[in-house]
């Protein structure tokens, strides 16, 4: 019981995104604001995060949704989960002008379900067909929508948070939070704080041209955090990405930890309040696997891409499995209970939860989880899908999972093969208790990938 992913043209996994000036224009987004007026009616909320040409795109949009007759409220400069908690809430629908992690010159849109999911690829098909017909039916001159805007609405989803944990978890803290000069400039201090915690901000102030480190959380972008971490004396310091959907953490020591440390060490914390399922891609570390099953929990895979995981979560509640947790191998973690969508917010004010509950420091707990070797690669070809096709015959004895590419699942090791939908490449993901094991497997798949030509 999973999400199926679709082909679609101008979306790729997280909505439109590309070159502002190339393919992101104000005219697209007066486009994508008219189509999804046609579609959605009722009232809906926008919303960007901190890039320069937000402002133009936003302006465009909105005027394509009140041409179509939507009302629209302007929610501000937000982190993309804040605008979907809104929306759950609030609205009928939604559109976020946001990049996310891509560098400064992009921008694109995401658009918002009315129980606050991105949506899924079935109705984002429709939209694009409206999109490319431009079949919008005329709206009459009495049926124009009304604008109007409400930047303070940002306070009940830093509320939500706060007050999910109750108790001042964070009394004692110290937390550095680096929001990269985005939308979380205006969130994660004020959920932490309100938690409790002492916080120290570095980029804090919101900027497009993004002057500290780009949108992405690299390693090489956060030295700074974690320089502040050490000499703060910070129990732990936390960077998001461009528009907040992702959280990553450095521990006391200023270490980087690995999304799937993160993603393990959380999960193994809800599994061991919680029985039930949590909802992952295939392309996700084994670690994560390994935890919750250690805890009593299980793992149900998706394909790759968040929307994939957060409508597998809804699907199987309303069968009435117990999903207790979701989310992907980079970050980007999805709390049920609060909303069904990656929320960086939510996963800063998680790890204050961990670390309140236990004596030991972050390092420490990190150190306790099972070790994993992960090596990733990436083939030129155009010929992807026929490559993955022929290869198939070769692992028809072994253990595979087909759920999204080619996943050979082997005794302490797997490998996952997938052609890209959208570059000309086939990605290898190669996850072991050995790096040698690791270097042997993908050396096997990419001598058979490249006997294909
Ligand atoms: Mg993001």
């Amino acid at each position: 019981m999973t999400a199926v992913k679709m082909q679609k043209q101008l979306f790729g996994t997280n909505g439109v995104r590309g070159v502002t000036g190339k393919e992101i224009t104000p005219e697209l987004m007066i486009t994508v604001g008219l189509a999804l007026g046609t579609m959605r009616k009722g009232q809906i909320g926008v919303g960007r995060d901190t890039r320069t040409s937000g402002e133009s795109l936003i302006k465009a949009l909105k005027a394509g949704l009140l041409a179509a007759g939507c009302d629209v409220v302007d929610c501000g400069i937000l982190p993309t989960p804040a605008l979907q908690y809104l929306v759950k809430e609030h609205f009928d629908g939604g559109a976020m002008i946001t990049a996310s992690h891509n560098p400064p010159e992009y921008n694109g849109v995401k658009i918002i379900e009315p129980d606050g999911t991105e949506m899924g690829d079935e109705e984002t098909i429709k939209l694009e067909t409206l999109i490319f017909s431009r079949s919008f039916p005329p709206v009459k001159w009495e049926e124009s929508g009304r604008e109007s805007s409400a930047p303070s609405l940002i306070q009940e989803y830093c509320s939500s948070i706060s007050e999910y944990f109750p108790g001042n978890p964070g009394k004692g803290m110290t937390v550095v939070a680096d929001p990269g000069s985005g939308p979380a400039c205006l969130t994660t201090s004020t959920i932490l704080t309100a938690m409790g915690c002492r916080v120290i901000t570095i980029n804090g102030k919101m900027d497009g041209t993004f002057p500290g480190r780009l949108p992405e959380p690299s390693i090489e972008g956060l030295a700074s955090l974690s320089e502040l971490v050490i000499s703060s004396g910070a129990a732990f310091g936390v960077a998001h990405d461009g528009d907040a959907d992702r959280a990553v953490f450095v521990d006391e020591t200023g270490k980087f930890i690995e999304e799937d440390q993160q993603f393990a060490l959380i999960a193994q914390y809800i599994c061991r309040k919680k029985t039930g399922t949590v909802v992952t891609p295939v392309s996700t570390g084994q670690i994560v696997e390994m935890v919750i099953t250690r805890e009593g929990g299980s793992v149900t895979y998706t394909p790759v891409g968040s929307i994939y995981v957060a409508r597998t979560m809804r699907l199987l509640l309303e069968n009435d499995v117990n999903v207790i947790f979701g989310g992907e191998g980079n970050g980007g973690l999805i709390f049920p209970e609060h909303q069904f969508c990656r929320d960086g917010g939510m996963t800063a004010a998680m790890m204050v939860s961990i670390l309140s509950s236990t004596d030991k420091k972050l390092s420490e707990l990190i150190d306790q989880l099972p070790r994993r070797y992960v090596l990733k690669d990436k083939i030129r070809t155009s010929k992807g899908k026929e490559i993955l096709e022929g290869i198939k015959a070769d692992y028809s004895h072994e253990k595979v999972d087909q759920t999204d590419g080619l996943k050979i699942i082997r005794k302490n090791a797997w490998i996952l093969v997938r052609a890209s939908g959208t570059e000309p490449i086939i990605r290898i993901i190669v996850d072991a208790d050995d790096p040698e094991k690791c270097r042997d497997f993908q050396n096997e798949i990419k001598q058979k990938i490249l006997a294909f030509g």
